[in-house]
């Protein structure tokens, strides 16, 4: 299709990113998800987040309340695991519209030790979606308190929740070729004059530790974000040091592996990963293998990870579902049953989205992540 044609115009950001990698070369897909999401002007989170049904992509709080209830119900939990201090951070990471923390604060007023004790910190770099975070939580007891970054939170035992979270941090991709691994770079098609993927001409480092070569098929691709990486080994040092739990929850895989699961979301559907960046929402499936091993090393125990739909029955979706259902209309209780379906059915959310937990040590199993 030709550039002039309706439709096909480019974003600024794409104009922006052609006339860089003319003056520079290719990028990495690192940076070019870096600028397709966190452009301080054009990025997708700075621009037009749109999350929720009539947005680009939704999530597990924004289909059913039962989540973050749920959720506020383990937190509760968790707190008297670390002691029920009087004081303790309440962090979320990457916070959205705010829903799942006013679900959670909803639920948690079971404890109103854990409400008076908590000190929340919501740790988002969008200032539009901090404005919506604000207006959401503005009638919560708890007032929160706005971070760009887990290393301005002032130390004291810690729950963390981060859920869609790791997976819009950004990866690098490199793709197996003849001549082994080589780095997949965001450069030009000169003939459509437009972004497009081409391949680094020398070897990654061997500092990378890229698996053998020789276990992957010309074409395989293997993704890595160290940027991921760095924020587990970050925060798993800072619940080690002043004790607390994390539980994160994402879409991703248990093992580490071959495969290309870089994804544009616009408007529930998938869209051309280079095509118009910064109008669409960019992830990638999260290695919670490999930030499983970072907790470890970093001296946490690590639960799961498990699948969201088994996590969320152990913890008591269907009782909860009843409950809520019972005292509704048939039209809204069948609204929350499908709600709930669409969180936790194996075919729907349940399965592909994966909960686990990381915990300082000396502390207990957290629920939810054993057959009880
Ligand atoms: N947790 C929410 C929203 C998930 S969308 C929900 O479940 O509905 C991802 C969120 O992470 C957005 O709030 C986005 O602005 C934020 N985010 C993305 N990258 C971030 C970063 N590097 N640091 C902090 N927040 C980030």
């Amino acid at each position: 299709m030709a550039d002039n044609q309706p439709g096909n115009e480019k974003t600024p950001l794409e104009s922006r990113l052609i006339d860089l990698i003319r003056l520079k070369g290719p990028i990495t897909v690192e940076d070019f998800m870096t600028d397709a999401l966190s452009h301080p002007h054009e990025g997708y989170y700075m621009s037009k987040p749109a999350i929720g049904v009539d947005g680009d992509f939704t999530t597990a709080p924004e289909i059913s309340q039962i989540f973050g209830e749920l959720i506020g119900l383990w937190l509760v939990d968790a707190w008297r695991m670390i002691g029920a201090p009087d004081d303790f951070n309440l962090i979320e990471l990457g916070p959205g519209r705010g829903v799942l923390m006013e679900d959670i604060l909803r639920a948690a007023r079971i404890r109103s030790g854990f409400i008076d004790a908590s000190k929340l910190w919501l740790v988002e770099t969008s200032g539009r979606l901090r404005v919506d975070q604000q207006k959401r939580l503005r009638a919560s007891e708890v007032k929160p308190n706005w971070v760009d970054d887990i290393s301005m939170i002032p130390p004291a035992g810690s729950l963390v929740i981060a859920n869609e979270f790791f997976d819009c941090l950004p990866i690098r991709q490199f793709i197996c070729t003849d001549n082994g691994w080589r780095e997949r770079l965001v450069g030009i098609d000169e003939k459509t004059q437009s972004l497009s993927f081409v391949h680094d001409t020398t070897p990654p480092p061997a500092s990378y530790n890229l698996p053998a070569a020789d276990t992957a098929e010309p074409g395989d691709i293997f993704e890595i974000s160290f940027q991921a990486q760095e924020f587990m080994a970050q925060l798993a040092q800072m619940l080690r040091d002043n004790s607390g739990v994390a539980l994160i929850v994402d879409y991703g895989h248990f093992h580490s592996g071959f495969g290309e699961t870089l994804q544009a979301v616009r408007k529930h559907e998938f869209a051309p990963v280079l095509e118009a960046p910064g109008r669409a929402d960019l992830t990638a499936h999260v290695d919670f293998e490999k930030l499983s091993a970072i907790a470890i090393d970093n001296g946490l125990a690590v639960y799961g990870p498990c699948a969201q739909g088994d996590f969320l029955e152990r913890l008591g979706l269907n009782v909860r579902v009843e409950m809520l259902a019972k005292s509704k209309s048939a039209e809204q209780a069948k609204s929350i049953r499908d709600g709930a379906y669409r969180i936790a059915a194996p075919n729907q959310m349940g399965e592909v989205f994966k909960v686990m937990a990381i915990t300082a040590p000396g502390i207990d199993a957290p629920a939810g992540f054993f057959d009880q």
